[in-house]
């Protein structure tokens, strides 16, 4: 089986992993656009601060990697085109500007996304920065050195922009996050979490600029300012994290695409095209909890993706559909750590479900437990209000709980009720927790039956 995968990251780098390792002889050819193979910027925040070995270490693999298990990786070489009937991929070598065909079985495409530009004025000024990939990685790494950057604005509150504001703020400078949404963090957590979050920001010196529609970035040359509809803050950089394009363009009229450029894929993460398969950033996977198709922009997705689709790829009608993800997150800020799986409000609101939810906060051990290493734990769970079902939630707390999270992905997958999460059977230890774990505290809260 001859199978050409398009795209170095997560998708890519599964999906080569997982046909070495169970078809014998399979011929596998990796192309990648860029440059460096396969930088991960899920550990660019890592690099910022100074945690890693090296820049060039923060990758997935290193083309040797996969050329020892007999692969082939072929980095500055872009896929232009490809002939579903022919079977054939034309490839441009960036290097050398040479164009030429290869042919293929199976064609797996995992072009990933670009971070969105805004669609104001002045995007093109110096310093108007993004965070994503090696590059983007060293200049963000040259502006935090810099003493002549002193005001910082970082455009959008989601992951990726909280990670930036946490870098700058550290390094010592003065950030202000603006996003249209009302509250920080909002399309990952519900307003119970943000609203303890929101504090730590301004307290860390990072000022929330909420609810607030960009109007234009101001500068002759470089940027100097953001206008917004609260006002103009001053900027010496801006951090774009509002949104991301697929990296489709190419694919227009050669599969169908989504209103929003994303790749169509069917149950079985097939395209359009026969015998082309799609997973990542650039599709819309089927989310478990909704059981619609949303965005869903993680690695970890991108990998189960590849997992499923080259488990199937030799049948041409696979007999078991992706069951779909739940988008399973975490992330620090300032000393806190959350995560959160399923639907939350914002999602559950998107995908047109309606939801219950119920917050509870405890201290993670027993209340004799002195105070240092006994800190506040927070959980939101939401639910179906007539069945119970559970269909999403989140943990925070400054002590690292978000393991939690995966045990509630597990819930939610496994179709649970509150009723079942809260007599789970979890262990019990003074030291670790409480008489009941956590989750089963607010299962047994959230039917009404303690606090
Ligand atoms: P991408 O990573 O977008 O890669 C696509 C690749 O395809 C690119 O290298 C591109 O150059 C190449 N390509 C595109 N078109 C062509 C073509 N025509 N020919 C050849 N090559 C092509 N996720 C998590 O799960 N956990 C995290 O902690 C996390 N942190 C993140 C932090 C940051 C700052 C960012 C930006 C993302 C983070 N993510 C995280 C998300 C994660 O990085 C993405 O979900 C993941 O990279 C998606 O992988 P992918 O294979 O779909 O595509």
């Amino acid at each position: 089986m001859k199978v050409v995968i398009v795209g170095a990251s997560h998708g890519g780098h599964q999906s080569a992993l997982e046909l070495l390792d169970k078809y014998e002889g399979a011929d596998v050819t990796i192309y990648e656009k860029g440059d460096f193979i396969s930088f991960l910027s899920c550990g660019m925040q890592l690099f910022l601060e100074d945690k890693v070995t090296d820049v060039d270490d923060v990758r997935n693999f290193r083309p040797e990697d996969i050329e020892k298990r007999g692969g082939k990786v072929k980095a500055q070489h872009e896929v232009l085109t490809f002939d579903a009937t022919k079977k054939e991929v034309t490839v441009k070598n960036l290097a050398t500007d040479d164009v030429f065909v290869d042919t293929y079985d199976k064609l797996i495409l995992s072009s990933g996304v670009t971070p969105a530009a805004l669609p104001v004025v002045g995007t093109e000024l110096e310093n108007v920065f993004f965070m994503r990939g090696r590059a983007w990685a060293l200049k963000i790494k040259e502006k935090l050195e810099n003493k002549d950057v002193k005001n910082v604005v970082v455009i959008g509150s989601g992951y990726i922009g909280v990670e930036a504001a946490e870098v700058f703020a550290e390094a010592g400078k003065k950030v202000t996050i603006i996003d249209m949404i009302d509250d920080v963090l909002g399309n990952y957590l519900d307003k119970e979490l943000t609203d303890i979050l929101a504090p730590v920001f301004e307290k860390n010196g990072v000022a929330l600029e909420l609810g607030a529609k960009i109007t234009g970035l101001t500068g002759d040359t470089a940027v100097t300012g953001v206008e917004t509809s609260n006002g103009t803050i001053a900027a010496d950089l801006v951090i774009v994290a509002a949104g991301v394009t697929p990296n489709t363009a190419w694919l227009k009229g050669l599969v169908d695409l989504e209103e929003r450029g994303q790749i169509k894929v069917d149950d079985y993460l097939r395209t359009s095209a026969k015998d082309v398969y799609a997973v990542g950033d650039a599709i819309l996977p089927l989310n478990l909890a909704s059981q619609t198709h949303t965005p869903v922009a993680l690695a970890s997705t991108a990998r189960r993706e590849a997992r499923y689709v080259v488990r199937n790829i030799e049948n041409n009608v696979p007999t078991e559909k992706f069951r779909g993800v739940l988008g399973t997150s975490a992330l620090t800020v300032f000393g806190y750590k959350f995560a959160m799986t399923g639907l939350n409000n914002f999602s559950a609101a998107r995908s047109d479900v309606k939801i219950a939810g119920h917050f509870f906060k405890d201290t993670l051990r027993p209340t004799f437990v002195k105070n240092d290493g006994n800190t506040d734990i927070f959980v939101k769970l939401n639910f179906d209000e007539t069945t119970h079902k559970i269909l999403g939630g989140q943990v925070m707390s400054t002590y690292d709980v978000t393991a939690q999270i995966n045990t509630l992905a597990l819930a939610i997958t496994a179709g649970m009720t509150l009723e079942e999460l809260a007599e789970a059977d979890f262990f019990f230890q003074p030291g670790l927790d409480r008489q009941w774990s956590m989750l089963n505290l607010a299962a047994q809260a959230a039917l009404g039956e303690t606090k």
